[in-house]
């Protein structure tokens, strides 16, 4: 380790780690150095295994991100997990800060009952597969059913919906694995419903995205008007809400002409509350209250042998440091680790495990200055006493065995994806075993 005056360990290779270590390593009149720890073995967080793969032109921020991890100031240490490589408190010995971006990538469930058959998970996992995160098997769908339906009405809900409409050309156009390729390709899925609890004035997608499935191919998307009827609530927010009144108006669109085709289907459901889960030996539908607007409410079963449920994220946090388990983020006082009543010296926190998973990638900068801006005023007042014992983590990483990776060796990985697509015409095909991504990463 360098011998920079001020030492800080980030915890997280997503995007509020980079922009943490981006704000810190750019200081003209202090000279820090940042080592940034991932549990993967590759960087970039929910870019690289959240925002859907078809959306390249937001993948391809991983640029920008790259730039930040090759700065000479900052150091990539993946495949090291705090909590079980490293302690907090070890990295607390050895850095002046130490801040949290691990995110808040866990499901949270609907908490109804059926919610463990086969043929039930979540969006979670159902990204992670097609992302080809290492955590997520390999097989873990056949996607056999014909009819499928995503619970929720936030954009992932939307990705996930639109993934099981992409045509196997476009697929191609993504980096996804190629067994997922194969597996969405024969997919039997016909019809995807879309199902929410609320009506649409209240929906959380993004009038862009939603958009998007009108120039899907040889897809129809169906909207029953019904569900459109609007209630005063609803127009008074419409109203209010520029973003809401267009993408009502979309929603209006799809219900007067909806894109017609027959590939797939896709039809929104409002105002429907899961109430549970049947079938026997795995799902075969969904029992809901549907809260018809300006009717009395009715019980409907919806068959279906395959369910998304996308109702939201939560943070799981670090060993070692308080969690709020409601709301799944590190408790804090301006981006200050708060435990209990105490504030903790000299750790921070970024990103989604700061402000629970809310907003776009853009906004974890915003974010990430705040939190470098809080260090670097700590530093000023030098509350906390500078470390004496220089000592470098990475040999205590040595010394017990732990396979980290570099940022060199990230790039063999990268290579290694880039050179996995070329037989099959693709421009980058992910690894998705964490076993074929260390042999990359130690590849000479
Ligand atoms: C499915 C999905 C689609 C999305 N699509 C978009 C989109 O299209 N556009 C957009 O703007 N935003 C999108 N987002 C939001 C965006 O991804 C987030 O705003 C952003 O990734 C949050 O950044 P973060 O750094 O806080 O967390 P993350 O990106 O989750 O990064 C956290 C990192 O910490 C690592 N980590 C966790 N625990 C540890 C540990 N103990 N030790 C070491 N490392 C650890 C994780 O492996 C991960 O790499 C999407 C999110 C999801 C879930």
């Amino acid at each position: 380790m360098n011998g920079a005056a001020f030492r800080v360990a980030v915890i997280g290779s997503g995007p509020s780690g980079a922009y943490a270590a981006q704000e810190l390593s750019e200081q003209t009149d202090l000279d820090v150095s940042v080592d940034v720890y991932e549990r993967l073995p590759v960087p970039f967080g929910l870019v690289r295994y959240g925002v859907a793969p078809d959306h390249q032109r937001i993948k391809s921020i991983v640029g920008l991100l790259a730039d930040i991890f090759a700065h000479p100031r900052v150091r990539f240490l993946g495949n090291v997990q705090v909590g079980t490589d490293i302690t907090v408190a070890e990295l607390r010995q050895h850095y002046d800060a130490v801040v949290v971006a691990c995110g808040a990538s866990a499901d949270r469930s609907l908490s109804i009952p059926g919610e463990d058959l086969p043929g039930v998970c979540s969006a979670t996992d159902f990204v992670s597969w097609y992302s080809g995160h290492p955590d997520a098997a390999v097989d873990r769908f056949a996607l056999t059913a014909e009819k499928a339906v995503v619970i929720g009405l936030g954009n992932v809900a939307l990705d996930v919906a639109r993934m099981l409409c992409r045509t196997p050309e476009e697929l191609r156009r993504t980096d996804v694995p190629e067994h997922v390729v194969d597996v969405l390709a024969n997919s039997s899925i016909r019809e995807i419903v879309i199902l929410g609890r609320r009506g649409p004035a209240y929906a959380k997608f993004s009038n862009k995205e939603l958009g998007e499935f009108g120039e899907l191919s040889d897809v129809r998307v169906q909207v029953d008007s019904g569900d459109l009827a609007d209630d005063e609530d609803a127009l008074r927010r419409a109203q209010e809400n520029p973003l809401t009144r267009r993408m009502l108006a979309t929603l209006r669109g799809y219900a007067d002409s909806g894109p017609q085709g027959d590939r797939r289907t896709v039809r929104f459901a409002f105002s429907r509350t899961p109430v549970a889960f049947v079938g026997d030996d795995s799902v075969s539908g969904l029992e809901v209250v549907h809260q018809r607007p300006a009717k009395t409410a009715v019980e409907e079963l919806i068959p279906a042998g395959f369910f998304v449920r996308s109702v939201g994220y939560r943070g799981l946090g670090v060993p070692g440091l308080p969690l709020d388990p409601r709301s799944g983020t590190i408790p804090h006082s301006e981006g200050r680790v708060v435990d209990g009543t105490e504030v903790l010296d000299g750790v921070y926190v970024t990103g989604w495990i700061k402000r629970g998973p809310s907003g776009v990638i853009g906004t974890n900068k915003q974010d990430a200055a705040l939190t470098a801006a809080g260090i670097l005023e700590d530093r000023k007042r030098a509350t906390r006493p500078r470390q004496k014992t220089v000592v470098d983590p990475m040999d205590l990483l040595k010394e017990r065995r732990v396979e980290f990776v570099e940022w060199p060796a990230w790039q063999r990985i990268d290579a290694a994806e880039e050179a996995e697509g070329r037989p099959v015409g693709r421009a980058r095909v992910k690894l998705h075993e964490r076993s074929r991504m260390l042999a990359a990463a130690s590849a000479d």
